[in-house]
């Protein structure tokens, strides 16, 4: 038998996601943000889910040309754009839309032969400070690239870095309109959190696309403000395993590295096949949610490479071979939201879902 640890991915759970962001910004466009190999769920195993989306969005060349392999042929917009000259031949091969957002991609685009002109997004770093071209050289950026041959349509982007805090939009999202007032062409900003929280209500913050990524994954962008339920949004990830190993400890037993967790009284443990060799989060400590049989529960201990402890008090008839949630769906509709992990290992979703390790068989469930 193979090691019992297992990634599903629930293939209904995605298709009612995207259907959420749609309704969260009614009449704008979707990109299905896949990046990371989709968050780290496999492009191969979200694609039938996610093909009503208008457009895939994406950042590794290697990604957009598994997408074509898959035959889609809508959209897929490269959401870092070239990083070499080279990387223009694809695009034209491809038709992949790319982001232009620093002065040597425009140069690249003139020098580049196509018979296709591109679709490019223009993208404004509104103060997020990672991408983009600041409001000053922007209409710079936009008057060369319309007077390229290479170049079709041009639309506008930015970033927001708050939507999903106090400090919110307002700031950037002015200097946006205030940099694009007069230009022509679609427009795109809303990432999860500023389409879920605010896109509903402002027809310029849904624009002509949003780009939700998180949601679609069943992670709540906000959270611990707002979770998956308030949301309505479902895990589309279980990372599941089975106890191999039943404990008795006496009072005053130690568990694991270091020795951090110490029983006060007697009491059953559960030793799990998941260890940080499989993604699962080093710094989760003792208290960090689990399932055990759908029962919620709580790991003890430090994790190991290839094991963790779980408490069975709550559980006591738990043998070996007893079903362990470690985020996802368990048994009987039960369900531990990835942010839930991922706040007692002080760390995030996103962070989890993509590092569940090669080793960690994928399978693709309902
Ligand atoms: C990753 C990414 C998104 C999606 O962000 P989520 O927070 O996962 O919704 C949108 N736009 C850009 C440019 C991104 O890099």
């Amino acid at each position: 038998m193979p090691r019992p640890i297992q990634a599903l991915i629930h293939t209904a759970a995605l298709t009612h996601n995207l259907a959420r962001a749609r309704a969260a910004a009614p009449d704008a466009r979707v990109w299905a943000v896949v990046k990371a190999n989709a968050y780290g769920h496999g492009i191969e195993n979200v694609f039938q889910a996610f093909r009503g989306a208008d457009g895939f969005a994406l950042l590794d060349l290697e990604e957009a040309k598994r997408l074509r392999a898959l035959d889609w042929r809508g959209p897929i917009l490269l959401l870092e754009g070239c990083f070499e000259p080279r990387d223009l031949e694809l695009c034209s091969r491809l038709d992949l839309w790319h982001v232009v957002h620093r002065e040597a991609q425009i140069d690249w685009l003139a020098a580049h032969k196509t018979q296709l002109p591109h679709r490019v997004f223009l993208k404004l770093n509104s103060g997020m400070n990672r991408l983009g071209f600041t409001p000053q050289a922007f209409r710079s950026a936009w008057v060369r690239l319309n007077a390229l041959p290479q170049v079709d349509e041009i639309s506008f982007m930015t970033h927001f870095a708050d939507a999903d805090g106090p400090r919110g939009i307002e700031h950037q999202l002015k200097c946006f309109l205030e940099a694009t007032a007069d230009l022509q062409g679609e427009r795109s900003l809303s990432n999860s959190a500023a389409a879920l929280r605010l896109a509903g209500d402002d027809p310029q913050v849904r624009a002509d696309w949003v780009r939700p990524g998180i949601m679609t994954y069943g992670s709540a962008p906000d959270y611990p403000e707002h979770d998956i339920a308030h949301w309505d949004l479902q895990p589309t990830m279980t990372l599941r395993s089975q106890l191999i190993a039943v404990q008795h400890l006496q009072g005053g037993d130690t568990v694991g590295y270091g020795s951090t967790f110490t029983a006060e009284q007697p009491m059953r443990i559960g030793i799990v096949a998941c260890g940080y060799a499989d993604g699962y989060p080093r710094h989760a400590g003792t208290g960090t949610p689990v399932l055990v049989e759908g029962v919620r529960t709580r790991t003890l201990g430090r994790v190991s490479m290839d094991m963790l402890a779980v408490d069975l008090t709550p559980v006591p008839a738990a043998q070996c071979g007893a079903e362990v949630t470690l985020w996802g769906k368990g048994p009987r509709g039960t369900v531990l939201a990835i942010d839930e992990v991922a706040r007692a290992a002080g760390t995030l979703g996103y962070e989890l879902m993509c590092a569940v390790a090669p080793r960690v068989p994928v399978l693709a469930a309902a």
